[in-house]
């Protein structure tokens, strides 16, 4: 087993409903470490940045506006195949579709509101990491 990282964000939907204890102790249970963690309130153009590769798709617009609706907790998560790991406690990306005690089936409002945000592959991880954090805010 590869100790990896990932990156995580805690989306507006739920820090608006105070939802950051309850599911950063998820996090924590499935026995990932949180070994960075931040308050931002993202800006639309660093909403687009970061989620780019969905410029194309007809939710983008939607995508951008709920993400910098209010603030995110924009994490870094390192564990045994944190990646994947975390894509499976998270659950899928349609709240009707996730299996139960994931974090979506537990709190997620809609396919647009549904909570969290996980890196999907090693080189994205690398990528959304370094675009929220430098290398002296991780602390492992
Ligand atoms: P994820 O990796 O499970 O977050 O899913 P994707 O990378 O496919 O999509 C990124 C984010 O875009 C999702 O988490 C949703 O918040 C949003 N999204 C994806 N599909 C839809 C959709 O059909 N409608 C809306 N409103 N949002 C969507």
């Amino acid at each position: 087993m590869a100790i990896e990282r990932t990156f995580s964000m805690i989306k507006p939907d739920a820090t608006r409903r105070n939802l950051t204890g309850a599911i950063t102790k998820i996090f924590e249970e499935s026995g990932l470490r949180i070994i960075a963690s931040k308050r931002v309130w993202m800006s639309r153009r660093e909403a687009e940045g970061f989620y780019a590769v969905h410029k194309e798709r007809p939710f983008f617009g939607e995508l951008v506006e709920s993400m910098s609706a209010g603030p995110t907790i924009v994490q870094v998560l390192e564990g045994e195949n944190a990646i994947s790991r975390n894509r499976e406690i998270m659950g899928a990306t349609n709240p009707k579709d996730a299996a139960e005690g994931t974090i979506r089936k537990l709190h997620a409002l809609s396919i647009g509101e549904n909570s969290v945000h996980g890196s999907d592959a090693p080189e994205t991880a690398k990528q959304e990491i370094s675009y929220w954090f430098s290398e002296t805010e991780i602390v492992g």
